[in-house]
């Protein structure tokens, strides 16, 4: 979404990263159904066109992405950075993503884990968000002078596998249960053709939630991790417990 376009005032946009065509969906797709359901204005920023995976052309990957977009309820945009398995660490990229930030005036932003593991694009993007974050509400940047300075309210960390979840943090689940929700998810995770077609990742993600749903009493849940502290207004807003006690 851009600045002029309506937006529900109820919700602050959701701003949601990935390093390649399939990793939101993937790794936090439920939670994108759940937060389009309630009404919150989403779009997707996808920093390459996995032009180096093993299977499907940038040119499928990109309409696989948009159609997944579509189903989930997000706006979608590609940028380039240093191109797919070249993504390095630079303080140029995190200005261009802090420029992203002040343009579209995310309240939450969405990126994959800072964890090394499995794709090096993955935690690089992650590290550059989280700058890129900080470098929004800065006022002196020359850079990004031409747009007022923004801050974001809150930056959560998704794990497109199981190995790049952060081990030393409580991570915080969000249920999405609801058959509509799984059933969205499972669509825009089935729009990646290409990807699909190698291993069954569509029964991988949803075994995890399922898996982590169990651990909390509910049917299906999604991780995502803060690596700052959380702040809340009162006790009232606090959830409650994966445990059960
Ligand atoms: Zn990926």
């Amino acid at each position: 979404m851009k600045p002029g376009l309506k937006s529900q005032p109820k919700f602050a946009p959701l701003l949601a990263f990935g390093a390649h065509p399939d990793d939101i969906e993937f790794g936090c797709g439920g939670i994108i159904a759940r937060e389009a359901q309630l009404g919150r204005p989403i779009h997707f920023v996808i920093c390459s066109q996995g032009e180096a995976g093993t299977y499907g052309t940038p040119k499928q990957r990109i309409a696989e992405s948009k159609k997944a977009a579509k189903i989930l309820g997000a706006t979608i945009e590609f940028i380039k950075l240093d191109g797919d398995a070249h993504l390095e660490i630079r303080a140029a990229h995190a200005l261009k993503l802090a420029q992203i930030l002040r343009h579209t005036l995310p309240g939450i932003v969405l990126a994959p884990s800072v964890v090394e593991n499995q794709h090096p694009g993955h935690c690089r993007l992650g590290n550059l968000v989280r700058d890129a974050a900080r470098l929004a509400r800065f006022g002196g940047v020359k850079e990004l002078r031409r747009l007022p300075s923004h801050a974001i309210d809150q930056l959560f960390f998704y794990a497109v596998t199981p190995e790049a979840e952060p081990r030393d943090i409580s991570p915080v689940l969000f249920d999405i249960s609801a058959p509509e929700i799984i059933s969205a998810w499972t669509a825009a995770m089935s729009a990646h053709q290409s990807q699909v077609k190698a291993r069954n990742y569509i029964e991988l993600q949803l075994t995890r939630a399922r898996l982590l749903g169990a651990r909390a009493g509910l049917g299906h849940a999604i991780a995502l991790f803060l690596i700052d502290p959380l702040v809340l207004a009162s006790l009232a807003q606090s959830g409650r417990s994966a445990r059960r006690f």
